[in-house]
């Protein structure tokens, strides 16, 4: 891979050359500096930056657009039309907070890791219970069903609000990819003494060369489709970073047409101080 160096070129002084005196010629020292990581974080600060702003004037353009219409239909006296109106500017109202949250939380977490987190035992069935009712509107609508399942001894020491997050946004997804029909499983193991989550779809599937940039910020298979239904493409990035802060690693595994499993390993599953 090409790398960036600095440069820094300075002349040896005088009294310090002792065989060279003779020469003419100034010898100087060089310093090179490998900058390609300082480079690689610039860059990705700039793109971090421009996509935030793409995101944001989205939702601002609909905003101005359907509250110009709002106006104008008032001053007309077209009643008819405001109800439209002004519920396209509470959903992307609502969606410029959603994106706002994302980014605060993803900039907390970045900034803040382990010692943030507020940790605790965890009652993963009821925990899991809750983020699954809390979906139920959106499971009965598109009609497909849930499987809940928690091994014997898998325990979690870990933070209830973020691991909730962590099961919104993978079920979340699922969600919105399920097919009529298929089951999303939501499964809590023990392995190696690591606590393991895995949320399965039967969803259309992601291709292969999507997989290794699927964690990152605002990275989207399909761009369109994740807007329509609200997605802000930071889902996956966040649930990277709070698995990363509870010492863990997260990992996809998909192929297309045959659905998609996301699977989060939390250390010390079987040994933690309770
Ligand atoms: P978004 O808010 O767009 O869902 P995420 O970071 O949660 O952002 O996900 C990134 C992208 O990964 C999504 O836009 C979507 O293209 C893809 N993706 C995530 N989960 C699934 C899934 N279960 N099935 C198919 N594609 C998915």
């Amino acid at each position: 891979r090409p790398r960036s160096f600095r440069l820094r070129i300075a002349p040896i002084q005088k009294k310090i050359l002792i065989e060279q005196e003779a020469s003419d010629r100034v010898p100087v020292v060089g310093i090179f500096l490998d900058v390609t990581e300082l480079k690689r974080a610039e860059r990705m600060r700039i793109d971090f930056v421009a996509n935030v702003s793409h995101e944001l004037r989205t939702p601002l353009t609909s905003i101005r657009g359907f509250s110009e219409a709002l106006l104008e239909d008032l001053k007309a006296g077209r009643m008819d039309s405001l109800e439209r109106s002004s519920a396209k500017i509470l959903t992307n109202a609502d969606r410029l907070g959603v994106l706002v949250q994302d980014l605060l939380d993803l900039s907390q977490l970045e900034s803040g890791r382990e010692r943030e987190l507020n940790r605790e035992r965890l009652d993963l069935a009821v925990l899991t219970r809750r983020v699954v009712n809390s979906l139920e509107g959106v499971r009965v609508q598109r009609n497909f069903k849930v499987e809940l399942e928690v091994e014997d001894g898998a325990k979690l020491y870990a933070d209830l609000a973020r691991v909730e997050q962590v099961l919104e946004n993978l079920l979340g997804n699922a969600y919105r990819y399920a097919t009529s029909g298929t089951i999303v499983s939501v499964r809590w193991g023990l392995e190696d003494d690591q606590c393991i989550l895995q949320v399965k779809d039967q969803g259309p599937g992601i291709s292969p060369e999507h997989l290794s940039r699927l964690f990152e910020r605002f990275y989207r298979v399909d761009p369109d489709r994740s807007r329509n239904s609200g997605g802000t493409g930071l889902g996956l990035a966040i649930v990277k970073h709070i698995v990363q802060a509870h010492g863990g690693h997260v990992s996809v595994e998909s192929s297309l047409g045959s659905g998609t499993t996301f699977t989060c390993c939390f250390p010390g599953g079987s040994q933690q101080e309770f």
